[in-house]
């Protein structure tokens, strides 16, 4: 299943409803530059492994390139060009003046040692250095890459230009210019949002249940804040195992036990189910915060929740989104559900270029309106168009890019 393609036919979906000029959908169809890289790195046993790293720099027209990087054995770049393109799209949703771009490396750090996954970052970093900057292309943490690995890449970059530059890559470390609440940032982003939704649809969270798909930085926060707020989690999984108590999860005891164990395998306070049944299960709202493609043609039929929140880039493929209109539930897109991360990166990058820092109660002051007001503008285009919360999220973005794109003129 291509994840590009599903990009793609989401694209379409949303140019369809508009009067976008053909030679704008043209550009956006395709990613200005593609970086494919070549990255050999010094093992412990003291062989040499090349790796496969790519950069994709989608579009420029609104800004900088801007996007995390991912490490994944499954990273290729048909997925790494959908996440560059979702990040465009997700940057112009919230109004925030930079482009989109992503990046990954084939590699399971899980197999490497911290001095290998050091060698690897920054031949990556080292290796993309002509290509990044504050004002060129700024990286950030996604799947498996954490505020330690930022950290190692501004310290690549520093070195091989020669002078300190925090801004080439957000979700640094405190320590190296890093942003109060950059951690926890997607997840807070996403409960705004999500108080939003259930205040236009009248539900109190107090009565609602909800299962959690990936219990990394995105998924296991998110459940926190919605268990604080008094929804009931029943269900939450990682790569190797999915628990479920109806009576509902004590979270905080769930995030502690994962920390401890490194997966959520032996709890004992919740029966272990099938990965892929936690979708399926009657909750008021599903959570996919792992991968894409997880609701598919597949198993869209049989998805019970009457709310499903994208917390992760691209879960639902087209086909599934369909099926899931025609079944009355309400799909959050990612673009909009987890776009606290990049709102807050931007803040990040800003504070790194005044040198001047704000505490967590500025950044989550600044980041509250951005949100609710992205959520407002999609909501208010999809009662106006009658269209689904996917495609009003990408006319309201479409709209803004190819207002920068034509006034930047012929090329
Ligand atoms: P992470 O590496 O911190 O966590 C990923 C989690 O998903 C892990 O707990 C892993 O065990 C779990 N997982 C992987 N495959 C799974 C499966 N098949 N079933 C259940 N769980 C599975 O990554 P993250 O930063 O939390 O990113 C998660 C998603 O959120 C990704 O789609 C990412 O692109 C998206 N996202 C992340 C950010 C960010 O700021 N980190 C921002 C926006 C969107």
């Amino acid at each position: 299943m291509s994840v590009f393609n599903n990009a793609l036919s989401q694209l379409k979906r949303a140019t369809d409803q508009m009067n976008l000029s053909g030679s704008v959908i043209e550009q956006l169809k395709k990613p200005e530059r593609i970086l494919q890289l070549a990255l050999p790195v010094v093992m412990d046993n003291g062989e040499v492994k090349v790796f496969e790293g790519y950069r994709v720099q989608y579009s420029s027209a609104r800004g900088p390139y801007k996007g995390g990087i991912r490490y994944h054995p499954k990273t290729n770049l048909d997925e790494v060009k959908a996440l560059g393109f979702w990040m465009v799209i997700k940057c112009a949703v919230v109004g925030i003046p930079l482009g989109g771009a992503k990046g990954g490396v084939t590699v399971d750090p899980k197999k490497l040692s911290t001095s290998e996954l050091e060698r690897l970052t920054r031949a990556f970093a080292r290796q993309l250095s002509l290509f990044i900057g504050p004002d060129k292309d700024i990286l950030a943490p996604d799947v498996n890459t954490t505020p330690e690995i930022m950290g190692w890449i501004m310290d690549e970059y520093s070195r091989v230009v020669g002078r300190q530059v925090p801004g080439v890559v957000t979700g640094k470390p405190l320590s190296l210019g890093g942003s109060q609440g950059r951690v926890p940032a997607t997840a807070q982003g996403g409960f705004y949002v999500l108080t939003e939704l259930l205040s236009k649809l009248k539900l109190n969270p107090k009565k609602l249940t909800a299962a959690v798909q990936g219990m990394g930085n995105v998924g296991g926060m998110t459940a926190v804040l919605l268990w604080q707020a008094g929804v009931k989690i029943v269900a939450m999984s990682d790569s190797t195992t999915a628990i479920y108590n109806s009576k509902g999860l004590n979270v905080a005891e769930v995030e502690k036990y994962k920390k401890a164990h490194g997966s959520l395998a032996g709890y004992k306070e919740a029966t272990k189910i099938d990965n892929r049944k936690l979708l399926l299960l009657p909750v008021d709202i599903l959570i996919p915060a792992a991968l894409e493609n997880q609701i598919t043609k597949d198993n869209a039929g049989k998805i019970k929740a009457r709310i499903v929140f994208e917390m992760a880039n691209g879960p639902t493929t087209p086909e599934a989104d369909v099926k899931l209109a025609k079944k009355g539930v309400v799909v959050v897109p990612d673009v909009l559900a987890n776009a606290g991360g990049v709102t807050v990166s931007y803040f990040e990058l800003v504070q790194n270029l005044q040198q001047y820092y704000w505490d967590e109660g500025e950044v989550l002051a600044k980041l509250k309106p951005i949100m609710v007001q992205a959520f407002k503008h999609v909501w208010e285009r999809a009662q106006q168009l009658k269209i689904d919360l996917r495609t009003a999220a990408y006319v309201v973005a479409l709209e803004r890019i190819a207002q920068a794109i034509e006034a930047r003129g012929k090329y």
